[in-house]
């Protein structure tokens, strides 16, 4: 580098590192191959390149856990806010204040500290048999503990995220004694012990092994995307129920990024978080992971927008974490396995 070029960049505050290879380390619980055209445009945008380090979202908080100060990770990037919350609770995520991202994502999809920030929305709503259930049949969460469901529904195990962050938001909004009854109804209530992920539990009302389901949005459309024809025969036998429309409305989660603690590159990882909150950004977020765009305003994948509109649950997500310990300790009473 030139002297005149190190004496500007030093009295613009700038290191001249920094600036001469700007580059961000993502942390991705989230495959590369589907955020590829994402990482592209960031990168055309900005001239910050993009490493993407891919893995399953519980072990890259562990690699973060062991790598500590040494870690080269900047962004963690992942889904279920009561994940995110976990790797906050381990101190591995530094709160940021943007005003880029507060003002684009609502409140309650993202922590309140700004240790992590909500980037796409999904849903668990009812999924059921449309030749053996009526939508008149389906009201609540609360009343898929009615005996009237004895045997009739799937739901994957409670060491999934998923069903801990949904019993946490339970928790949150009911409390613990009724949480705890309506989870044992819903046990009483299984169609079957618990296998598999949300994929199979729709597969197995399509099959008619059970009438309802418990899922995230996005496996619905997985399915009726996947280039298998069963999977598309068996989409094509389930409908989507909203629950608690008159309520509280139905249980939506996150998928989300923070940035790392001991981040080398916090400038970089800050605006990376920034570029996915965007309004371009979230439209082809939410398509590529077939979810829903957190920022207001940005149009619906069609796929998505199929299932109809939707009152969503409001409560701040940052307490699926606060309530996960609890939630698992019930799951564990009420015998959901
Ligand atoms: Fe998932």
């Amino acid at each position: 580098m030139k002297t005149t070029a190190l004496a500007v960049l030093l009295a613009l505050g700038l290191s001249p590192a920094l600036a001469a290879a700007a580059e961000v380390n993502v942390y991705s619980a989230r495959q590369e191959v589907l955020i590829r055209p994402l990482l592209d445009a960031f990168e055309a945008e900005t001239g910050i390149t993009v490493n993407i380090v891919s893995g399953k979202a519980d072990a890259l908080i562990s690699r973060l856990r062991h790598e500590g100060r040494n870690t080269p990770a900047d962004v963690l990037l992942t889904t279920d806010a009561g994940r995110l919350a976990r790797a906050k609770g381990l101190g591995l995520l530094e709160p940021v204040r943007s005003a880029v991202l507060d003002a684009a994502i609502p409140a309650q999809y993202r922590d309140p500290d700004g240790a992590w920030f909500g980037l796409s929305m999904r849903a668990r709503p009812i999924m059921y048999a449309k030749d053996r259930v009526r939508s008149a049949e389906l009201s609540t969460y609360a009343a898929l503990a009615d005996p009237k469901w004895r045997g009739r529904i799937c739901v994957r195990s409670s060491n999934s995220i998923y069903n801990q962050s949904m019993l946490a938001a339970m928790i949150a909004e009911t409390g613990a004694a009724a949480t705890e009854a309506w989870a044992k109804g819903l046990v009483a209530n299984f169609g079957r012990p618990p296998q598999g992920g949300d994929r199979d539990q729709i597969r197995a009302v399509a099959a008619g092994e059970c009438d309802l389901a418990l899922a995230n949005t996005y496996y619905l459309a997985r399915l009726v995307t996947s280039s298998k024809a069963s999977d598309r025969e068996a989409a094509s036998k389930v409908a989507v129920f909203w629950p608690n429309q008159d309520g509280r409305g139905a249980h939506v989660n996150i998928s989300g990024a923070g940035v790392v603690r001991d981040a080398g590159n916090r400038a970089e990882a800050i605006r990376f978080i920034e570029f996915l909150a965007g309004p371009e950004a979230q439209k082809l977020y939410a398509e590529v992971v077939q979810e829903y765009p957190v920022r207001a305003g940005v149009p619906w994948s069609p796929v998505v927008a199929a299932w109809g509109r939707f009152k969503a649950d409001d409560l701040n997500l940052s307490l699926l974490g606060e309530y996960n310990a609890a939630a698992v300790r019930l799951a564990d009473r009420v015998g959901w396995r």
